[in-house]
Formats: structure tokens, C-alpha cells, sequence
């Protein structure tokens, strides 16, 4: 289903979710401290940020764009832009399926993040996230977890059990202190009846 058809279509600059200034670089500097220079991607036409502190070391860039998460900025299928990297989404056919956004450059698709959401109950299941293996450490599936987040917004998000390989694991890990999804499943009743994950007996 993803996959980057077009193989010279690559994640090559890495990003984070957000908007505004940042106050840090994706390796961790404090800009007020090292210096930033902002720019723009032409690329992904968004936000392009240079850590100053980062660029002085050898073997780095420190450059990284800036995606915003926000629902405004999420666009449907038939809003794929060749020339910008865009947020998908596909939403569910019945009121709590399953939804799915896609981080898109054009035809390419680097992941994408499924998700169940009851407005009646304020109930979020996170039911899956999927980057491509190829663009895997470049920030796609924080943005993907931000833009997913931003579609239920103060719900009670939980998840699925994780896969438990080590990419995987290392991820959530990593994600798991910037975002408060808890390791088990708490579907609604409307989520169960729909079937959105088996029920817990
Ligand atoms: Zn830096
Ligand atoms: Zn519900």
C-alpha cells in the first residue's frame, strides 16, 4: 500500500512536527544559545531551520523543516501536491472507522498512521503506523503522530500493542515522552460494535 514509487523521492532533509519558532534542534542544541538561520525547503515547501551549533561540527548539516500538524493543514487525496510535502487524509467510511493519514511528496507515500476516533465518547485508538523502510530517522512518523493527534484533540488516545520488533520498540520509546498514549486499548462501545479492534474479554 505506501511506498515511494518514485525511488529518487527521498526524505532527504529531515522533520519535526510544529509550528512557529523552534526553540531546539531535532539533535538537541538550544538555538538561543548556538544560533539558527531560517530559510525554506523548496522541496517540501515548509519551513527549513540551520542549527548553527550543529553546522560548525563536521559531518553534519543541522538542517531540518518544520511540518505543521494541524487538521487546517491536512489536505484530501485529490490535494497531492508534485512540489510539496503534504499530510493526506483518507477518512474513515462509517463515523468511528478507521481513518488513515499519509505523508505524501507527490505520488510518493513515506508512511502513514491509522486511527479510530469517537467525538461521542472523545475516544482515540491509534491502530497503526507504518514508515517506509527507506525513510525510516527522518522525523515521518513524529509528524504522523502529531497530525493524528491534532484530529482528536483532547481525546483519550490509546493504541494497540506495539510490534514488538526493536525499530518499533526503539520509536515508541523515544516518542513515548513527548506524547500520552498509554500501551493498551481502551476502544469506546461504537468502536467495539465497529469492529475497529477485537473486543478485550
Ligand atoms: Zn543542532
Ligand atoms: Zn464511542
Amino acid at each position: 500500500m505506501t511506498g515511494a514509487n518514485r525511488g529518487w523521492r527521498t526524505l532527504e532533509i529531515p522533520i519535526r512536527p510544529g509550528t512557529g519558532n523552534p526553540t531546539h534542534c531535532p539533535w538537541g542544541h538550544e538555538l538561543a544559545v548556538g544560533g539558527v538561520r531560517q530559510s525554506w525547503s523548496q522541496d517540501y515547501r515548509a519551513p527549513e531551520w540551520l542549527c548553527e551549533a550543529c553546522y560548525a561540527l563536521p559531518g553534519r548539516t543541522g538542517v531540518w523543516a518544520v511540518i505543521d500538524p494541524a487538521v487546517e493543514n491536512q489536505v484530501p487525496p485529490n490535494n497531492v501536491d508534485e512540489y510539496a510535502l503534504r499530510l493526506v487524509v483518507v477518512p474513515p467510511t462509517t463515523p468511528v472507522g478507521i481513518g488513515t493519514v499519509r505523508l505524501c511528496l507527490g505520488r510518493a507515500v513515506f508512511g502513514e498512521i491509522r486511527m479510530s476516533l469517537c467525538a461521542t465518547d472523545r475516544r482515540a485508538v491509534l491502530v497503526h503506523l507504518h514508515i517506509d523502510e527507506e525513510h525510516r530517522r527522518r522525523g515521518a512518523g513524529r509528524v504522523l503522530v502529531a497530525a493524528a493527534e491534532a484530529r482528536g484533540r483532547d481525546f483519550d488516545w490509546t493504541m494497540v500493542p506495539i510490534a514488538r520488533d526493536p525499530v518499533s520498540i526503539a520509536f515508541w520509546a523515544r516518542l513515548g515522552t513527548i506524547c500520552s498514549l498509554s500501551a493498551s486499548p481502551r476502544p469506546c462501545s461504537h468502536q467495539i460494535a465497529a469492529g475497529v479492534i477485537p473486543a478485550c474479554d
